[in-house]
């Protein structure tokens, strides 16, 4: 098991926002976490990566509570898309990557060559060759968020975990994104806010509401329409598409059971 998380509670200003919450992403999966707006997933992924500070023996990773773990050692086990990134000083594209091989350099030690090789490689697999030394601010959000890509993957973890890495993209950048993602021997947990591309690309989706897990399982077991009507409040018609034999959702009109 790469990820579990045992029974996390989490509480903002008196509010339980996570609420006995269980999970476990195996070796390999991508797995996607779904819900509506303020159902808790940027919280749940933000206690993953230890942004918030989740209590002990809630958060596992490979089997080792991340509270007993040091930076240096959580940065080699798992790379973070996160979904806010507030960068005070502003650097090259190139550096912003390079900060991906901290967990592999020692203390002082200099770039190597096979990093530069590795950090320009990922910023050709997202589309961003040719930025290297461009000012990273002056990216606009979908550029931004494909550097922030490449500099998780450069960090060659085991595990990814990512805040809705498709938000700021266009459609041609979204599928090569979650394709990218795809390629890599790596375990990833995502939040998307696209129930379509969730279909596409995850083999394990889990559905949250109101600060619980409401249920796990592929995709065409947990993108329904009653789902669709019980936790989003939308009507829906979902049908299997026949080219890529996912399912494909369509939202209906006079949908909204509070509009
Ligand atoms: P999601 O990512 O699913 O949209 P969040 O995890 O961001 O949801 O938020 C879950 C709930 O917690 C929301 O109701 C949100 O308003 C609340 N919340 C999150 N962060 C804070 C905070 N810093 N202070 C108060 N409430 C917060
Ligand atoms: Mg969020």
């Amino acid at each position: 098991m790469q990820l579990s998380v045992k029974d996390l509670d989490y509480i903002i200003e008196g509010t339980k926002v996570l609420d006995a919450v269980s999970l476990c992403v195996e070796e390999g999966g991508f797995v996607g976490l779904i819900g509506p707006n303020g159902c808790g997933k940027s919280t749940l992924l933000k206690n993953i990566y230890k942004t918030y500070k989740p209590e002990r023996n809630a958060v596992f990773i490979s089997g080792k509570d991340v509270m007993e773990m040091p930076p240096k050692e959580m940065a080699g086990e798992v790379s973070v898309v996160a979904q806010e990134n507030n960068v005070e000083f502003d650097v090259e594209v190139l550096d912003m990557v390079m900060y991906g091989r901290y967990a592999h350099r020692r203390f002082l030690e200099g770039e190597k060559k096979e990093d530069i090789e590795l950090c320009r490689q990922f910023l050709r697999e997202v589309g961003m060759e040719g930025y290297e030394h461009r000012m990273y601010l002056s990216l606009s959000g979908g550029e931004k968020q494909r550097v922030l890509l490449a500099r998780a993957l450069t960090q060659q973890s085991r595990l990814i975990v990512l805040d809705e890495p498709t938000n700021h993209l266009d459609v041609r950048y979204q599928y090569l994104i979650m394709q990218t993602l795809k390629k890599q021997k790596i375990t990833v947990f995502s939040s998307i806010h696209d129930l379509n591309i969730a279909s596409m690309y995850c083999d394990k989706i889990i559905l949250m509401d109101r600060g619980r897990i409401v249920a796990v399982g592929r995709p065409e077991e947990i993108i329904t329409e009653k789902y669709m009507q019980e936790v989003f409040g939308v009507r829906s018609q979902i049908k299997v598409n026949e080219i890529t034999g996912k399912i494909q959702i369509y939202y209906l009109s006079d949908n909204c059971k509070d509009c």
